[in-house]
């Protein structure tokens, strides 16, 4: 089965895929990755975020992998450079949404995604894996948070990796990212009709991965029984 989940940033996705995927032993895709990627090589090459063609470019050569990681999240590698912290830097974070509106960077991805889900049963995440990717997902999940809750979750994220940034900073970043990502014209972020709708603002990550885990369990045995 193929499980999509969307949501804005902080609404726990990643956390919530990769433990989704564990339990169900399916291929975890962290969609973002790649857009932080394009976003990552166009800075060092000093590229203008406004330069759809140069940025198409990039995200078509891009020579992107993950390697599982016992202690974590898979890593990220371009080629052979293991990319996964650079990737999350505040001026990253700061950028992606520029560069994911671009129309030749998403469509570059978006084959990519669609090509990595036709290999095999996954769990992807993102902000359209489920309504442009994926549209024909078995399972569609939409994930959200209030912004507070969002923002406390970001600022413990980033005290363990020893990065200080007020709440009210973090809750300005997200809201901007928010506004980007359902703004732009191309595959904004929105919420599938039929996506299983979840606020997680209240929720521990097993309360929300346990109601994944048995929606995908109970659409299995129903499939199952249709055959
Ligand atoms: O999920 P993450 O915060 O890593 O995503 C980074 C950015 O990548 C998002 O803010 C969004 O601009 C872009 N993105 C996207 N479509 C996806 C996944 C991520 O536009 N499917």
């Amino acid at each position: 089965m193929i499980i999509a989940i969307d949501g804005p940033a902080g609404s726990g996705k990643s956390t919530i895929a990769q433990q989704v995927a564990g339990r169900l032993g399916l291929t975890y895709l962290d969609t973002g990755a790649m857009y932080r990627a394009v976003t990552l090589l166009a800075y060092e090459q000093g590229v203008s975020f406004e330069d759809d063609d140069a940025l198409g470019s990039i995200a078509l050569d891009l020579k992107l992998h993950f390697e599982e990681d016992p202690a974590g999240p898979p890593r990220v590698f371009v080629e052979d450079r293991d990319v996964s912290e650079e990737i999350r830097s505040q001026l990253v974070t700061q950028k992606v949404s520029l560069v994911s509106a671009h129309p030749k960077v998403r469509h570059a991805l978006t084959l990519r995604q669609r090509e990595l889900a036709a290999e095999g049963d996954m769990v992807l995440e993102g902000r359209d894996t489920g309504t442009v990717v994926c549209p024909t997902a078995g399972l569609k999940v939409y994930l959200s948070a209030s912004v507070e809750e969002r923002a406390r979750r970001r600022k413990n994220q980033l005290e363990e990796q020893g990065v200080c940034i007020s709440l009210k900073t973090l809750e300005r970043d997200l809201l901007l990212r928010d506004s980007y990502d359902s703004g732009r014209a191309l595959a904004p972020l929105r919420k599938a009709k039929e996506a299983l709708d979840l606020d997680t603002t209240t929720m521990s990550i097993e309360e929300v991965v346990a109601a994944i885990v048995s929606e995908a369990e109970r659409r299995g045995q129903e499939d199952r029984e249709r055959c």
